[in-house]
């Protein structure tokens, strides 16, 4: 059985990734408190202070089901984590993979990969990796007679608002039927006939997203990312994969000094994490109860938390310096409610 094999075998993966040190980390002498001893764990040297303000470390082991380290590449981390789903939603189910962490952690890196030219490493996201996979398989012969269309659609979440990546931000509204079944109104969904279309797409949807940000504007990092790959056979839904670039999860705002939006935004924000987690936590127990109604996010991903056939993975990003700390304590905490199951 290999390493992927057993992801396979899972509902649920949740893995953490770990960045290097930036320069701006470095310049101001910030030190790396994050190592990765061994594959599946993670130690956290958290700066504590004793009762007579004597300075100690608090080592703390952190466990997943695959951690990675700086080394490593976006390649490395997508072969442990989505690519499995790629198999799932050929045999008609629903595949979710999330980016959780603060911002400056690497979920776009990792999601939407890396070519802005400012960094020396480019690398290709696993928006971009999965959308190949998706393409090698449509032409595997067991699959070839299946005749399914891949489709792509790419939105955001804002404050609980809609907003189309493939439509000039435009508006959404999101609707329930007497099935329970969500709807987002006019979300377009394009048809796309290589991996190329998809890159096409991700692009357009994430100059989309960050064209227009302004102080008064929503920042890209105040808001969820969905990018979703369908597969529709005679125009039926056959299988679904949704790919989450979620809104950072930083600690340590400051209630006295933020302005009204950021406060809203940041209570938006907490409120569909803790939803996303409960909806996770259902997930595991095969609970017949799932709250998906909590927030909007998890309403859209209604599908992710029902069924037999979901698998769902968790990629949760720390930096690694000790200014960060707070954020990423909180990061790696995130997924103990779900490790209950
Ligand atoms: P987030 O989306 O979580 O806010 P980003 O993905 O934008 O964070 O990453 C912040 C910065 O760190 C970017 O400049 C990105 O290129 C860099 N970065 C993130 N992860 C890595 C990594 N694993 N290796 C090298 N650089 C990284
Ligand atoms: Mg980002």
């Amino acid at each position: 059985l290999s390493l992927s094999d057993m992801v396979e075998a899972r509902r649920i993966c949740v893995c953490v990734r770990k960045r290097p040190l930036n320069n701006k980390e470095v310049t101001k002498n910030d030190i790396d408190v994050v190592s990765i001893p061994g594959n599946g764990t993670l130690l956290l040297h958290e700066p504590k202070q004793k009762v007579d303000l004597t300075k100690y470390l608090d080592n703390q082991v952190f466990h997943f089901d695959y951690s990675f380290d700086e080394s490593s590449t976006n390649d490395l981390v997508y072969r442990f984590t989505a690519k499995p789903l790629v198999q799932t939603i050929f045999d008609g189910g629903v595949a979710t993979c999330f980016a959780y962490g603060q911002t400056g952690s690497g979920k776009t890196h990792t999601m939407g990969g890396d070519f802005s030219g400012k960094s020396q490493n480019n690398a290709k996201g696993i928006y971009a990796m999965a959308a190949q996979d998706v393409f090698a398989l449509l032409k595997q012969r067991r699959y070839s007679g299946l005749d399914l269309c891949p489709y792509v659609t790419f939105f955001e979440i804002y404050n609980s608002k809609v907003f189309d990546l493939l439509n000039k931000k435009a508006k959404l509204r999101v609707l329930e039927d007497e099935k329970q079944q969500v709807q987002v109104v006019g979300l377009q969904e394009m048809y796309v006939s290589c991996a190329e279309d998809v890159i096409k797409m991700i692009e357009m949807g994430s100059a989309c997203r960050t064209s227009g940000q302004t102080s008064a504007n929503a920042n890209s990092s105040r808001s969820h990312a969905v990018l979703q790959v369908i597969l529709r056979r005679r125009n039926q839904v056959h299988g679904k994969f949704s790919l989450v670039d979620l809104a950072g999860n930083e600690r340590g705002i400051d209630v006295r000094s933020s302005d009204r939006q950021t406060l809203v935004e940041t209570a938006e924000i907490n409120c569909s994490l803790l939803a996303l987690k409960e909806c996770i936590r259902s997930l595991g127990m095969d609970s017949h109860h799932i709250p998906f109604r909590m927030s909007k996010l998890t309403q859209v991903l209604r599908d992710s938390f029902i069924g037999e056939n979901s698998r769902t993975c968790m990629i949760a990003m720390v930096s690694p310096g000790m200014s960060s700390c707070d954020s990423t304590v909180n990061t790696l905490r995130y997924r103990y409610i779900e490790n209950k199951m």
